[in-house]
């Protein structure tokens, strides 16, 4: 008997398909949307949904923006792809404008968060090399996530991220985050250590926020060593966290900084910037990349730009963060089941004292899409966008869930 091509599931709400013919990295939840429009989705059975994860930190302007929409059309209208051996005019003007703002020397364009960072890995080897290091390692924090690729694999870690892909690449020294003894331990026994690689607030990992000195005792003790500081914004940069990088909260500045999720709100991109003498280090033939920097993505990307400038999206999440933590601490800071409710800016993390997965499938059935990680944190990151009245619904909607479902527990 011939296998029907679509496996179709029955949920409560009717039937959801899903492809027999992808691979199975995913476990998939019963529901395809069909269209957007600013925080919500509709699925193809034309229920709405509050969208409380804007496709893990990419979409912060929401879904359909009209002014990416328009920047999508003309631009694929006029160009879409020549080649990196051609000179690319909105490649030179992203990257003008995304150095402007990070203070940063140089930009190496790619097509995805795990690209960014092999390109910042790439480079601190390099930078190692080319002063008589032969052997490098960069420092790495536990519960870190960097990417799916080999190299970036290696870097993260989370250990289910790693198992079954061994032989890893070697030369990543792993310390424990937001632990500045433990990079002092390493700086003493290890004289190879080239780069410290780590995120501002662990994404992934359960929305770890370090003390608020961490990120300058590690610039501190990387001017020190002579280390490369790597800081993967990939999911706390553009606007994200309250500041269009998560570094502006302080005083303190990376040598290389890893940028993609929200960077294009949705149409693929990375970007690996550099400053100082980690900006010269890539000459030609070092890297490269096909679709790199092409003309569509870096023109979504300017409008993506436009839109957080104009909108003053950054204080608007930071607004709308401290709001979603007052109302969230308002409503569940009695209950003794939750451990802790934090975040910063538009980055926000329910942590519980049991795994609560199962809170994912709960939220999905009454319309509204959240992301648990590491088992037991309820994590959300909604589009930058998200009026106070949304927010509002949010705060009630994920409150009487999480209730219902600890009492039910
Ligand atoms: C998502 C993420 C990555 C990987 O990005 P991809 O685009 O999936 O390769 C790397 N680092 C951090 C901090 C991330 O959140």
């Amino acid at each position: 008997m011939v296998e029907p091509p679509l496996l179709f599931l029955e949920t409560d709400r009717g039937f959801g398909a899903m492809s027999d013919f992808l691979m199975a990295t995913y476990n998939r939840l019963p529901v395809t949307f069909d269209r957007g429009e600013g925080v919500w989705l509709w699925d193809t059975n034309g229920k709405r949904y509050l969208d409380a994860l804007a496709g893990i930190a990419v979409c912060g302007l929401g879904h359909a923006h009209p002014a990416v929409h328009e920047a999508l059309c003309d631009q694929a209208a006029r160009l879409i792809h020549t080649s990196n051996i051609y000179g690319i005019a909105e490649q030179d003007a992203l990257g003008a404008r995304l150095c402007t703002l990070a203070g940063m020397d140089r930009v190496f364009f790619a097509n995805s968060g795990a690209e960014a960072n092999e390109a910042a890995i790439k480079l601190a080897r390099l930078h190692a090399h080319r002063r008589g290091i032969e052997n490098p390692s960069i420092l790495v924090t536990e519960g870190s996530f960097h990417g799916r690729t080999l190299a970036t694999l290696s870097a993260t870690g989370n250990r289910k991220v790693r198992a079954g892909f061994e032989p890893l690449v070697q030369g990543f020294v792993r310390v424990p985050y937001n632990d500045i003894e433990a990079v002092e331990t390493a700086a003493a026994n290890r004289s190879n250590i080239v780069a410290m690689l780590v995120e501002p607030i662990q994404g992934e990992g359960g929305i770890n926020i370090p003390a608020p000195d961490y990120l300058e005792r590690l610039r501190a003790i990387c001017d020190r060593e002579g280390w490369l500081l790597i800081f993967d914004e990939i999911q706390t940069g553009m606007g994200r966290t309250g500041k269009l990088f998560a570094y502006q909260h302080g005083a303190v500045r990376p040598d290389v900084l890893t940028l993609a999720k929200g960077l294009a709100n949705g149409v693929p991109i990375g970007a690996c910037l550099a400053q100082g003498a980690a900006a010269e280090v890539f000459g030609p033939g070092s890297h490269g990349s096909t679709f790199g920097g092409n003309p569509l993505a870096c023109r979504a990307a300017r409008a993506v730009l436009d839109i957080i400038e104009e909108e003053d999206l950054c204080r608007q999440a930071a607004e709308r963060g401290q709001q979603l933590l007052d109302g969230f601490q308002a409503a569940l800071g009695h209950r003794a089941e939750i451990v802790a409710i934090r975040g910063c800016g538009l980055m926000i993390g329910i942590e519980l004292d049991r795994p609560c997965v199962a809170l994912v499938s709960e939220a999905l059935a009454e319309g509204l899409l959240i992301n648990v990680t590491t088992e037991r944190v309820v994590r959300l990151l909604p589009p930058l966008i998200l009026s106070s009245a949304e927010a509002e619904q949010l705060i009630g909607d994920l409150s009487g869930l999480i209730e219902r479902h600890l009492d039910h527990a």
